[in-house]
């Protein structure tokens, strides 16, 4: 027997919303200046590998004093140093269509935008685009949409599988995210089987108050649908879901206790957190409305990441492009896992090479990091990280790895750091100009050096011989 949706919902004690703003606050105001105690105490938590709950959570939120925040800033960079190391996952978005049925008033595609050029990528327009991000070494793509009839779970799949069939040289793409309009059970299976990686879904605002005001038409302003979309997810068996709050609509402060409890609400229910956070802050967008109350300046976007590395210390926190090349850089030590490179919004940008005007109301919003993905990974070559592009555990089916990267002695030096050389190797063979080649070269050789007692060098060291060779996507 088929139940209707809200009855899912009604029958399953999981589908309920969990946000309980009071609760939040309470936490919020109980904890107001914390001792340095108190604060190292939660720190030293962290370090030693537990997730923070709220009240600890709050204490951080609430260590206002300069020296106090340096001492998170420090904590969050140990642990992104001693847990996960140096390498950074790098993907680029691919917008699908903008056609849009809500109201959002922060985004360039809401309906009442009628500036905004609407426009769906054709099949052929898709592989173009993928052919081009290929050209350029990309690995991992996150396909975005609006939310329309238009962008069925159907039409999702099929677009999934037409990039995953693009080939171009050496080129492919090997994951594909997806961040869309949430789903019924039903639709996050038929996308589930189209074999996506992440799915993401954004509570913008986690306050249901504040969310209202600015959700002001169409599906989307249903906050509990919202809420409990990845739940819907999660019982249709995707399990590798992508929470995020868009920073500058309410407090920052509370949206951040807020992605804590979506996380320990996952974890109560499912087992398994989310697989990544992401943290956008508001950027500018055509017909934007929104009043500039909570925008969030550098310094507290720098305390909201280090904060959270600490609070959930094995989830993938993602950066991306609406970020200006130096805050990328500043922020990127205090725990981000995963950077945008070579990202253009506009649709059909990427094998188009539109001009400015042309480009014209056919974004989202503005970005503020314009580097091309070769560009990027000079940067992160000379800063002493290490690009990756791999997707080993995914198609293995080892899920939750940022759990096992956190939790498994030994992990990330038997798989991440070996397949992170690997996918740089294809890169630099493929892609790289000669200079970032020299670097990149020097930066692996580094690596190899550096992971003592993996008992496998030999091995990844021949592998990147068969690299040279032409052989491809070896992983461990
Ligand atoms: N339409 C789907 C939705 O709203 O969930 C998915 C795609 S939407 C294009 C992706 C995300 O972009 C939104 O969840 C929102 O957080 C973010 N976004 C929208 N307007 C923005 C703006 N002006 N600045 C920065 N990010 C924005
Ligand atoms: Fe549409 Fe998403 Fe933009 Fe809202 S944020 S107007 S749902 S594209």
């Amino acid at each position: 027997m088929k139940f209707k949706p809200e009855e899912y919902r009604i029958r399953d004690e999981r589908m309920k919303p969990f946000i309980d703003p009071d609760e939040i606050w309470e936490y919020v105001e109980e904890t107001k200046n914390p001792t340095p105690e108190q604060v190292r105490e939660v720190i030293q938590k962290s370090l030693n590998k537990n997730r923070l709950n709220l009240r600890e959570t709050a204490i951080l939120i609430n260590a206002n004093t300069p020296e106090l925040v340096q001492e998170i800033k420090d904590g969050a960079r140990e642990l992104k140093e001693k847990v996960y190391g140096n390498r950074i996952v790098l993907f680029a978005p691919l917008y699908i269509g903008n056609k849009c049925k809500n109201n959002c008033t922060y985004c360039g595609f809401r309906a009442s935008n009628k500036e905004a050029v609407r426009k769906t990528l054709s099949d052929q327009e898709i592989v173009n685009e993928v052919e081009a991000l290929e050209d350029n070494g990309q690995k991992r793509l996150i396909l975005v949409y609006g939310e329309h009839a238009d962008y069925s779970p159907e039409y999702i799949a099929d677009n999934v599988k037409t990039v995953y069939n693009v080939k171009k040289g050496k080129g492919e793409i090997r994951r594909v995210n997806i961040n869309a309009a949430p789903l019924e059970i039903e639709g996050f299976r038929t996308v589930r089987e189209a074999g996506i990686g992440t799915y993401q879904v954004f509570q913008e605002t986690y306050h249901p108050e504040a969310y209202k005001l600015y959700h002001l038409g169409g599906p989307k302003a249903n906050y509990d649908y919202r809420l409990t979309s990845l739940d819907r997810a999660q019982e249709a068996g995707v399990d590798d879901v992508g929470i995020g709050a868009l920073f500058g609509l309410y407090d920052w402060r509370f949206e951040l206790m807020a992605m804590v409890r979506h996380t320990n609400h996952f974890e109560a229910c499912y087992n398994v957190g989310p697989h990544t956070i992401s943290f956008p802050r508001i950027t500018s967008a055509s017909a934007m409305d929104i009043n500039r109350q909570y925008i969030v300046n550098d310094e507290e976007f720098v305390r909201i990441i280090a904060i959270l590395r600490l609070a959930v210390p094995y989830t993938g926190l993602i950066l991306t492009a609406r970020e200006n090349a130096q805050v990328r850089t500043e922020v990127m030590s205090f725990g981000v896992s995963q950077i945008d490179g070579g990202t253009k919004l506009e649709l059909g940008s990427y094998s188009e090479n539109l001009n400015e005007e042309q480009n014209l109301n056919k974004e989202q919003f503005t970005i503020n990091d314009n580097r091309s993905l070769n560009e990027i990974i000079d940067e992160l070559l000379d800063k002493g990280y290490m690009p990756s592009f791999c997707t080993a555990c995914y198609r293995l089916g080892r899920t939750g790895e940022h759990f096992m990267e956190f939790s498994v002695p030994g992990f990330i030096k038997r798989y991440c750091t070996p397949n992170a050389i690997l996918t740089l190797s294809e890169y630099l063979v493929d892609y790289a100009p000669e200079a970032t080649q020299e670097k990149g070269w020097a930066v692996i050789e580094r690596e190899i050096n550096d992971l003592e007692g993996f008992n496998r060098k030999d091995e990844l060291k021949s592998r990147i011989e068969q690299i040279k060779q032409g052989k491809r996507d070896m992983y461990f």
